[in-house]
């Protein structure tokens, strides 16, 4: 899984990959206090370009004002780093993860300014995150028996370590029922996003995602509803359910490690034509095109490693 990793950068020092290790009785293992991120480098012609970079690292910055985290760096010197990272580990294309985490003081549950912070990133090659068959046609998912979180039960804007454990919980649960991915549904029974992306359906040439209310603000899901206004669709944000989703045409994940992924099938129902959808299609190519430097105007959403 970690093909290419060679070098993590941590604090402003680029440890051998063997070398960046931590105490066992660091905070975040326990408490789960830490903010990351996931970004794609991509490989294009003019060398490898990082997929919006600096909405990325403001995501990263204000996941840890959320949580009180005092982070050394600012936006320019973390994007220069992860730039860095890359350079170093010499990789054309690749999924970078950057983490700030609680380091080791005292295992009691108060934490103040003087509390360690310390600052990682890793980036390593990493296909398609729900597998090439999944991205041309279409995977199954489950609705999850877990719900996403209240508003007010976990920060819902951070993307932070412990609000994952209800992700790998439903993950495992679909993968052992026979599934591919889970669809979590938010505390009032409405359709959320799954356990690492966010969610799409298509009637009637509409297309609708859910509000960010208890959902990841995503940021492949804010490029995609972009893409789909200019390729001339009419893009919703609105709640809706379990059952308007199995009658839906299309339907289909995003995410930077899904990409966009057409989901074929919701609890036994099958979606649409039960393969990819001729508009997620187009809204796919487009967003494949776009990551490769491909298309001119969407160019500033790339950010070039050199
Ligand atoms: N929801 C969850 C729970 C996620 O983990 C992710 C992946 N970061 C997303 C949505 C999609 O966000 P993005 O497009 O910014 O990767």
């Amino acid at each position: 899984m970690f093909e290419g990793g060679k070098y993590i950068w941590k604090d402003g020092k680029l440890l051998k990959w063997e070398d960046a290790t931590t105490h066992v009785l660091t905070h975040t293992l326990h408490y789960g206090v830490g903010v990351f991120e996931g970004i794609r480098c991509y490989e294009t012609d003019e060398g490898p370009a990082v997929f919006r970079l600096k909405e990325h690292v403001k995501r990263l910055l204000e996941s840890a004002k959320i949580f009180l985290m005092n982070v050394n760096y600012t936006v320019e010197e973390l994007s220069d780093a992860i730039l860095e990272t890359i350079k170093a580990n010499e990789l054309k294309s690749c999924y970078i993860r950057p983490i700030i985490y609680y380091g080791y003081k005292s295992l009691g549950l108060a934490v103040d300014n003087n509390y360690p912070v310390e600052t990682v990133i890793a980036a390593w090659s990493w296909g398609a995150y729900l597998g090439e068959e999944g991205l041309q046609n279409g995977i199954r998912v489950k609705t999850s028996s877990f719900n996403r979180f209240h508003v007010n039960t976990i920060a819902t804007r951070a993307k932070a370590c412990g609000n994952y454990i209800t992700s790998v919980l439903a993950k495992r649960e679909a993968l052992m029922s026979g599934y591919d991915e889970a669809l979590f549904l938010d505390p009032d029974g409405y359709v959320a996003e799954g356990s690492g992306e966010n969610v799409f359906i298509i009637k009637d040439n509409v297309i609708s995602t859910p509000p960010v209310t208890s959902i990841l603000k995503g940021i492949t899901r804010d490029s995609v509803m972009k893409i789909a206004k200019d390729l001339g669709y009419e893009v919703v944000e609105r709640r809706f359910t379990r059952d308007e989703m199995y009658i839906a045409d299309e339907a289909f994940f995003t995410g930077t490690a899904a990409e966009v992924t057409p989901i074929r099938e919701l609890d036994g129902r099958v979606i649409g034509a039960g393969k990819r959808g001729p508009i997620t299609e187009k809204i796919q190519s487009m967003f494949f095109d776009i990551v490769k430097g491909k298309v001119e105007n969407y160019k500033n959403w790339l950010t070039l490693v050199k």
